[in-house]
C-alpha cells in the first residue's frame, strides 16, 4: 500500500515564505493514473479515515479542524462530502461560513468561528472559514467598514495583523491539541467558467447558479493575491496549507483524503489502554451483569 501522504505531500506549502500561486497547476493530476485509480485510492484513504476517527473518539484526547477554502464552484461542498463519507456522524461537524449577521459582526473576527470548534475527540469542518476575514474582506473594503472598527484601529497593517493574529491563534489551538489543516482547493479561472455554463445549461444544476458569483469573478487576481499573502503568513510545520489541483474533482479529492489520513497517523491514535482499576471495574460489571439475583430484582430471570 502507498504510504500515507505521498499522494499530498507535494501540495503541502512547506516553505512559505518561497510560495507563489503562480508556480502550481490546478490541472495537476501526478502520482494517479486516471479516475479509476483515484477512485480506489479515495475508497481505501475513506476506509482508513473512518478508522482513526474511531480512534480519535475512543483516545478523547486530540481534536481535528480541517479548514476548505476556494473560489467558488471549485468543489468544496462535494469534496467535504465524498472524503467524510465513511465517518461516523456522531464525531464529525460541518460549520459553512456565510457573511456575517449582525451580531457576529458585532464581535472580533474570530469569534464566530471559535463558536464551532471541535471538542476533543471529534473532527471540525469549516466550509470556509476566519480566513475569509483576509480574502472577501480585504477584496471588498465595503465589508471592512461594516465591522465598525474604531477608526484608528484601520491602518494599512490591518492585513498584515489579521495573519498575525490568525498564525497565533492557529498555534494556540496546536498547542491546545486540535489538529488543523487548511485546504485551498486551487481551481482555474478557465474551469470555473466552464463550471458555471455547466450550471447555467443543465437544468438540474440551475440551483448551484448564483448570480453574485459572477461578479466575484471580476476581482479574481485580487483573490488570488489575497490568497498567496495568507497562505505566505500563515502556512506552518504544525497548521500547514495544502494547495489542492482542482480542476478534476477526482484528484482533488483523492489527494485531501490523503493528507488527512497522513496527519491522523501521525497523531499516532489509538484505543485507550485498561489500567488496573478500570479493568476491574469492568470486571465488576461483568460479575453484576451474570449475576442472578440482579437479574431478579428487574424482573428478567
Ligand atoms: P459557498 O459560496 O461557500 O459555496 P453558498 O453559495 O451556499 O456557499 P453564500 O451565501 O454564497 O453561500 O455564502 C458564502 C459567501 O459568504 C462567500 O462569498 C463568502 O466570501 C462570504 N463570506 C464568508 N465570510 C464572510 C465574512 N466574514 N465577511 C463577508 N463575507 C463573507
Ligand atoms: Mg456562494
Amino acid at each position: 500500500m502507498a504510504k500515507h501522504g505521498r499522494l499530498s505531500d507535494p501540495f503541502r506549502v512547506d516553505k512559505p515564505r518561497k510560495f507563489r500561486l503562480e508556480d502550481v497547476d490546478p490541472e495537476d493530476t501526478r502520482g494517479l493514473k486516471d479516475e479509476e485509480h483515484a477512485e480506489d485510492v479515495l475508497r481505501r484513504g475513506v476506509e482508513e479515515l473512518a478508522e482513526e476517527q474511531e480512534k480519535l473518539y475512543a483516545q478523547d484526547r486530540w481534536s481535528l479542524l480541517l479548514v476548505f477554502q476556494a473560489m467558488d464552484a471549485a468543489g468544496k461542498d462535494s469534496t467535504i462530502k465524498h472524503v467524510m463519507s465513511g465517518v461516523n456522524p456522531a464525531g464529525c461537524q460541518v460549520f459553512s461560513f456565510k457573511a456575517p449577521s449582525s451580531e457576529e459582526i458585532d464581535h472580533d473576527f474570530l469569534w464566530r468561528c471559535v463558536k464551532c470548534l471541535p471538542e476533543r475527540g471529534r473532527i471540525g469542518i469549516f466550509n470556509r472559514s476566519y480566513y475569509e476575514e483576509v480574502l472577501v474582506v480585504r477584496v471588498h473594503p465595503e465589508f471592512l467598514q461594516r465591522q465598525q472598527l474604531p477608526d484608528r484601529l484601520v491602518t494599512k497593517r490591518i492585513w498584515d495583523e489579521r495573519l498575525e493574529d490568525i498564525a497565533a491563534f492557529e498555534k494556540h489551538l496546536a498547542r491546545s491539541g486540535v489538529a488543523v489543516i487548511k485546504f485551498f482547493l486551487n481551481v482555474s479561472k478557465k474551469e470555473q467558467k466552464r463550471r458555471f455554463l455547466a450550471r447555467l445549461d443543465e437544468p438540474e444544476k440551475n440551483w448551484k447558479f448564483n448570480v453574485g458569483d459572477v461578479k466575484e469573478r471580476e476581482r479574481w487576481d485580487e483573490y488570488m493575491g489575497a490568497y498567496e499573502e495568507a497562505i505566505r503568513a500563515t502556512s506552518t510545520g504544525e497548521c500547514p496549507w495544502y494547495v489542492v489541483p482542482a480542476d478534476n474533482k477526482w484528484y482533488m479529492r483523492a489527494v485531501v483524503a490523503d493528507a488527512v489520513v497522513a496527519r491522523m497517523k501521525a497523531l499516532d491514535l489509538e484505543f485507550p489502554v485498561m489500567d488496573e482499576e478500570r479493568r476491574r471495574g469492568l470486571e465488576e460489571a461483568r460479575s453484576f451483569l451474570k449475576d442472578r439475583r440482579s437479574g431478579r430484582r428487574e424482573g428478567g430471570e
